[in-house]
């Protein structure tokens, strides 16, 4: 076999010279030896050799590094257990004799492990963020670069690792593979599957951090990314490429919206990757079941670093799942990502700070925590047709604690996303669920995307609940209202209701089309709050069956003419009056 050396310089050797390097690593060790010269436009003076994997480092950089290293080793030596003089001495003779030398600069040694964080001797030229592997083949990202040692945050167990063991440089950053192959499966955040079902085939490699996409790259969002959910689609609309924050305390229905947005993108194409976060394997599991039961793993992609993975791990994991959501993205695909949640993710990474011995700032996070959120989701996008057109859509959850949207973590998403759906306990244990608060949540861009049928539809609906809202507020210790009052505080109850909506059950669009022209013309006015889901049920089913042709061409344009508007109204009191015969005779 061949054995290949590389010159790096800047410029190109001459033949002669590329024979003298090629004589000299020949002479030293004893085997024939090819070099290859690669242009280095970085070098500013010098060359490096290299072979195998050892280094020599005839740059004025390597000269100098190796000069003091060498200082720092004799007076480590010498200082305390010999006689000073002759330290001195052997100071002095080093200095004059000093060349430089092949030292092997692709391994380092391990100094100390411990926590999930080891500090290495050496590799004084890896690069931040490079993988790094140790003799145990446990990997490690390198996080800390200091001068003569490094920071390194491991990916796995640390038991096997001790001190003054090798550490090898990989020379790659921390990548994930990439691929069709990994839709429907369950992934660790390294994309090793965890899923039980075998290897994975992967058609490319993404590092997981890559510059998000510039402004001249991107399209404004213009599509919608429908939710099936009532009160989101109506009155905060999210489109394809938005960032549109999901946030609520514990407990309220984050992960449900998130999930139902996924159920209700079968049939049309979109890629959804759910990033879970620092929560329990056996919530993750069973998330993992609900999408099978309703047939969404053959389009979903989950990414998970649970609660007992190391910290490392939780804090790649959602760039990780971006690299997979961006392989899709960059073939013109629609993508849906949700990272679940950005609360756990800040505390994983404040954990790898804080072991890193780099100073706590507020509430003890490190001070680069917001460039952390903000360079992950400035990768979701909608891209420009030159750039194949395809989008990234993300939904990003932060959970608060007593719905204190001050925070430090909260106010920072806040700023970096286009808008938040917040969820209420008060509203979810009331039973209002999804519990979205109209009055706190925004959408900034979405309404762009809307369809006209839906903005013609629900036009008003944000109007009426905030003027039933203060109504709500204003009468509620009097008693005797009058009649007009009453009939608006029956509607906006109605309206209320109307918003509720079960877990895994999502509208189609022009189901919610039907639903909202309906309601906003008083159709309901008379039925009893508790049984306008169920009438809105019956409704539904009633102009699946009779109006299928009205539904169709508001699926299929995506438009409400005034004449499909009157019809809904006049259809759906048909079906009132159905639905009141039927309850007279049911009270019989
Ligand atoms: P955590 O803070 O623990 O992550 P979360 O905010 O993500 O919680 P979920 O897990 O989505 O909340 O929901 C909490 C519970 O409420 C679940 O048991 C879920 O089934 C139920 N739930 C959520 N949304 C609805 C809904 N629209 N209809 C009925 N039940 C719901
Ligand atoms: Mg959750």
């Amino acid at each position: 076999m061949e054995n290949k050396a590389f010159l790096y310089a800047a410029e190109a050797p001459s033949e002669a010279q590329l024979k003298r390097f090629q004589e000299f690593l020949q002479n030293k060790y004893k085997t024939p030896v090819t070099v290859s010269f690669v242009e280095d436009s970085t070098m500013q003076a010098g060359f490096k050799l290299e072979y195998a994997d050892e280094v020599f480092n005839w740059t004025p950089e390597g000269r100098f590094r190796q000069f003091t290293d060498m200082l720092y080793d004799i007076r480590d030596k010498y200082t305390e257990t010999e006689d000073p003089k002759q330290a001195l001495a052997l100071l002095k003779r080093s200095i004059e004799d000093f060349d430089v030398t092949a030292v092997p600069e692709e391994e380092g040694k391990v100094r100390t492990v411990g926590d999930g964080i080891v500090v290495v001797d050496g590799l004084a030229t890896v690069e931040y963020g490079e993988i790094v592997v140790f003799e145990s083949g446990v990997k490690g990202m390198v996080q800390d670069l200091r001068k003569g040692e490094i920071g390194v945050v491991l990916f796995g167990e640390d038991e096997d690792i001790q001190e003054n063991s090798r550490v090898r440089r990989t020379k790659k950053t921390a990548g994930i593979p990439v691929g069709e192959g990994f839709i429907g499966r369950v992934v660790d955040a390294l994309g090793n599957p965890i899923d039980g079902k075998g290897e994975i085939v992967s058609s490319d490699y993404r590092p997981i951090e890559t510059p998000a996409p510039g402004i001249i790259d991107r399209q404004p969002v213009c599509e919608p990314m429908d939710t099936g959910l009532l009160a989101i689609d109506s009155m905060f609309p999210i489109g394809r490429g938005q960032r549109e924050l999901i946030i609520g305390d514990r407990q309220t229905g984050k992960t449900t919206i998130a999930t139902d947005t996924i159920l209700n993108q079968r049939d049309n194409g979109v890629i959804c990757v759910y990033v879970a976060i620092g929560q329990k394997a056996s919530s993750i599991a069973h998330l993992v079941e609900t999408l099978k039961k309703n047939d969404a793993m053959k389009y979903t992609i989950v990414v998970n670093a649970s609660a007992s993975d190391p910290a490392p791990l939780q804090y790649i994991a959602p760039y990780a799942g971006t690299a997979l959501g961006e392989y899709f993205m960059h073939q013109g695909r629609d993508v849906l990502i949700i990272y679940d949640d950005l609360s756990k993710h800040a505390i994983a990474y404040r954990t790898l700070s804080l072991l890193l011995e780099r100073s706590p700032g507020r509430e003890a996070y490190p001070g680069d925590v917001f460039y952390l959120h903000s360079r992950l989701l400035e990768r979701s996008a909608h891209l420009s047709a030159e750039k194949g057109g395809g989008s990234m859509t993300a939904l990003p959850i932060v959970e608060t604690q007593a719905g204190d949207v001050s925070a430090y973590i909260p106010t920072n998403i806040i700023s970096i996303t286009d808008g938040q759906i917040f969820l209420e306990s008060d509203l979810f244990f009331a039973g209002q669920r999804p519990a979205v608060n109209v009055g706190l949540s925004v959408s900034r861009v979405g309404g762009a995307a809307q369809t006209k049928a839906m903005k013609k539809a629900s036009g008003g609906v944000r109007l009426d609940l905030a003027q039933y809202r203060e109504m709500e507020v204003f009468t509620q210790f009097s008693s005797d209202l009058d009649d007009a009052t009453k009939q608006q505080l029956a509607y906006g109850q109605g309206l209320m209701r109307l918003l509720r909506q079960h877990q895994s059950h999502p509208l189609s669009m022009q189901e919610q089309v039907v639903t909202l022209v309906a309601a906003t013309a008083h159709v309901m006015q008379d039925i009893p709050v508790d049984e306008i889901l169920a009438f809105r049920e019956g409704l539904l089913a009633y102009f699946a069956e009779h109006e299928a042709a009205l539904c169709s061409a508001i699926a299929d344009t995506g438009s409400l003419t005034d004449e499909n508007k009157s019809r809904i109204i006049e259809a759906a009191r048909t079906y009132l009056s159905i639905y009141e015969e039927q309850r007279t005779k049911d009270g019989e």
